[in-house]
């Protein structure tokens, strides 16, 4: 009985709050120097993923833009671009596949991207709306044993980068699945309705290691 009545209490509390912090990594210029590492729940032993988070940028039509790095020894195992020509791109070791979507910008974007194995459908997800699903990389798997980078690039296994290639921005709510969610959830992660964290990259709770310029900063959603 007097659990349930706390547990209410903390219920309305937060309820009343209404409102969560959370940390947003600001890579204010262009380097070759700033990046932050993010540490895994579980190693990236992969036949299909869920990877989401919410980014801006003003760097339009300028140059490639990192967005998200997983490499390997060897391997850029799966990295996600902003292309040259605006369009977004997805790398698993080798050749990618492109998604031409409205470009990033200032506002903020809720980007997901989904790729599973079997089917090798993948899909790019902008503020909850769907592209076409595209095949990808059928019977494919990503490897685990590497290192996640937001900001840079990494040539080698840990740098190699190009300050032409960086990330300039803000960037959060970086999460990762082991498995394709549906669309609805994604619909409910870009408008907050669900507060979900990813199994393998849970950015409420992720260990985080920034290097050079990026400023970690706490906003309130
Ligand atoms: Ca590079
Ligand atoms: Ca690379």
């Amino acid at each position: 009985m007097q659990l349930s009545a706390s547990l209410l209490i903390l219920a309305v509390s937060t309820a009343l709050v209404g409102s969560v912090k959370v940390k947003s990594l600001v890579f204010p210029t262009e380097t070759s120097t700033s990046y932050v590492e993010v540490t895994p729940l579980k190693g990236l032993q992969l036949s299909a993923f869920t990877l989401c988070m919410r980014l801006a940028t003003e760097l339009r039509g300028e140059r490639e833009v990192i967005l998200f790095a997983y490499r390997t020894q060897d391997f850029d195992e799966l990295n996600v671009w902003r292309e040259l020509d605006g369009r977004f791109s997805l790398y698993l070791s080798g050749e990618g596949v492109f998604f031409s979507v409205p470009e990033l910008g200032s506002l903020e974007t809720h980007l997901c991207i989904t790729w599973d194995s079997g089917s090798g459908a993948v899909a790019i997800f902008l503020d909850g709306r769907k592209s076409l699903t595209k095949i990808y990389k059928k019977n494919h798997n990503i490897r685990s044993g590497g290192k996640i980078i937001l900001g840079q690039d990494p040539d080698n296994y840990l740098g190699g980068f190009e300050a032409k290639q960086s990330f300039v921005g803000e960037m959060y709510d970086v999460n990762m699945w082991d498995s394709v969610l549906s669309h609805s959830e994604i619909q409910d992660l870009a408008s907050r309705k669900n507060v979900r964290s990813g199994n393998v990259i849970d950015w409420h709770f992720a260990n985080i290691q920034s290097h050079g310029q990026v400023e970690v900063i706490s906003h309130e959603v």
